[in-house]
């Protein structure tokens, strides 16, 4: 193998490339449970953290489908958890992000922000940002009353009213949450049946301070300092209306963040990084877990699994290139 791995502990100014064996993007479930089981193998897993620590699950208020908790654990305390064991094992967490990335041969090139790496093996785990409806008025009023983040902005809506945009898991748990602050939360779905698991669908019918329009779109997102209202579409009837809001809560799915692997990384359609059940994208000797490979499952304990799976298969690898 060509990578010189004595001075692994030598830590480099924006110039010099840091040498890794493994080197981790992102630092949610995925990324942090591939660092714990790379630092477990000796593997001194470098993981650059990306701007947010912990990625979409430290945003979220309470997880209740992860085993070992059965009370629930909160999103940033989960994070914590995994950050604390990962480190235990030796795995360091760099706050930076890749900004470029050269795949075409090993080992990889990455360059951060602050510091640039020389990895042996790459796992990719940068997870998915939230979808946007792409609207008039959607941006101009994004952080004065449109968000992507109940937890986040939750607070500001006290005794205000709410709409959340959407019909799966993230509209219903997040909506739930904003009974919290909110006097109304009025659901906008554009079927009428909710994509939601069924424990989320009871709770939410069953809260008085969750509403339901169904069948319709928001086509406009209104208001010059702050929202005011939205203009909906109901898809059935063609009929057009305004809802008076003060808050417009966006949870349309996500798109996964893989621009920086165009031309260089296979992907679907959708730009999901394809990979195989091993874990491995389409250059050897590197991996993908969690969101950014995964369409379909999406939850902390799939993509810690997936994390775990691509660790597993990158030590194999390295151990084959060492002893070739
Ligand atoms: P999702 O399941 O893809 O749901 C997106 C929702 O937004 C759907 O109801 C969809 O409508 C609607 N939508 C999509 N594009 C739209 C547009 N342009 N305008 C209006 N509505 C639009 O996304 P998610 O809720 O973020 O969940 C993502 C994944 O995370 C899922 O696998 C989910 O199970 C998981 N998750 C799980 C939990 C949990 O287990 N507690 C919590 C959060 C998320 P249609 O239904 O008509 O397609």
């Amino acid at each position: 193998m060509e990578l010189n791995l004595t001075d692994l502990s030598t830590s480099s100014n924006h110039a010099e490339e840091r040498q890794v064996k493994v080197l981790i993007l992102g630092s949610g479930p995925a990324g942090l449970s591939a660092a714990l089981y790379t630092a477990r193998a000796d593997l001194d897993p470098v993981v650059l953290t990306g701007m947010e620590l912990g990625g979409q699950v430290s945003l979220t208020h309470l997880v209740e489908n992860y085993p070992g908790f059965p009370d629930g654990v909160g999103g940033p305390e989960m994070v914590e958890l995994f950050q604390k064991q990962a480190e235990r094992f030796g795995a360091t967490l760099v706050f930076d992000s890749a900004v470029e990335v050269d795949l075409s041969k090993r080992p990889f090139r990455v360059k951060g922000y602050n510091s640039n790496y020389l990895a042996g093996s790459l796992i990719i785990t940068t997870g998915a940002t939230p979808r946007h409806l792409d609207v008039p008025g959607e941006t101009e009023l994004t952080g004065r009353g449109v968000s992507y983040c109940a937890t986040c902005d939750g607070w500001f809506f006290k005794d205000k009213d709410v709409v959340v945009v959407g019909g799966g898991d993230s509209a219903l748990e997040e909506g739930l949450f904003l009974t919290r602050y909110a006097s109304s939360i009025t659901v906008i779905h554009r079927r009428d049946e909710l994509r939601a698991g069924q424990i989320l669908q009871d709770r939410a019918f069953a809260n008085s301070k969750v509403h339901f329009i169904w069948d319709s779109f928001v086509t406009e997102i209104i208001g010059s300092e702050a929202v005011d209202s939205v203009r909906l579409k109901n898809l059935k009837t063609g009929e057009e209306t305004v809802h008076n809001t003060d808050g417009v809560f966006i949870f349309v799915g996500h798109t996964p963040n893989t621009q920086l692997f165009a031309d260089q990384l296979e992907m679907d359609e959708r730009g999901y990084l394809i990979i195989d059940k091993y874990m491995r994208a389409s250059v050897t000797g590197v991996y993908a877990a969690g969101e950014v490979a995964d369409p379909h499952f999406r939850q902390v304990i799939t993509s810690a699994g997936m994390g775990a799976a691509a660790a597993i298969d990158a030590g194999r690898f390295l151990d084959s290139i060492s002893s070739e």
